[in-house]
């Protein structure tokens, strides 16, 4: 774990934010991009269409299956995956390294096979994992959004399951009880200067 001194934080360029489905990860990120503007979301590409309300270039690049295939041919992305056995999803280097470059501190809001990726790549990265309040709690959450099937549900807890073992191999721990809170205590976890331990 990271070496605090005084409750303060060394300064992360990079910060990664993962945690099984369901766990709240987006809602965290987008209450981070709404309340801390110091902080920049590099915007992720994926194969997938966009929801009612998603925008271009906000909440992801929405790019077809032939676009995704180049980015990875011409190595444009730091990482990518297929999440949940359908889409791909992936980080251009260039969102990461243009938010870099104008010194701001960049977070990452990916899978967990993602942030295995990204930890190989840059070693100086933070990860942080995402938990739930509880496995009962999780669990609540994904049957109340009611957005997957009851097979699809089932399959997602499977894979749930592995990845709460495997939070040993991140940096730091935040659990979601509230997004307010989970996302100032990911903030700090960042090393920017808001008070919360
Ligand atoms: P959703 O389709 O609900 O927006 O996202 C589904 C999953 O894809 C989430 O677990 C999210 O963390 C993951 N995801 C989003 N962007 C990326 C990315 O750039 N890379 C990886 N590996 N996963 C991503």
């Amino acid at each position: 774990f990271l070496v605090r001194r005084g409750g303060a934080v060394a300064p992360a360029a990079l910060t990664v934010l993962a945690g099984p489905t369901a766990v709240g990860k987006g809602t965290v990120a987008g209450y981070v991009r709404d309340h801390y503007p110091e902080v920049a979301l590099a915007v992720s590409v994926t194969t997938r269409a966009p929801r009612p309300g998603e925008i271009e270039g906000v909440h992801y690049h929405f790019v077809s299956d032939t676009e995704f295939d180049r980015l990875v041919d011409d190595d444009e992305l730091l990482e990518y995956a297929t999440v949940h056995n359908s889409y791909r999803y992936g980080t251009p280097r260039s969102s990461v390294r243009a938010a870099l470059e104008r010194g701001r501190p960049v977070l990452l809001e990916i899978d967990l096979q993602g942030a295995r990726q990204v930890r190989e790549r840059m070693p100086e990265a933070r990860l942080v994992f995402l938990a739930p309040p509880s496995w009962d709690e999780l669990v609540r959450r994904l049957v109340g959004r009611g957005t997957e099937s009851a097979e699809e549900q089932a399959r997602r807890l499977r894979t749930a399951e592995v990845e709460l073992a495997a939070q040993d191999e991140f940096d730091e721990l935040v659990v979601n009880d509230t997004v307010p809170e989970a996302a100032g205590r990911l903030v700090h976890l960042m090393g920017l200067t808001k008070e919360h331990a």
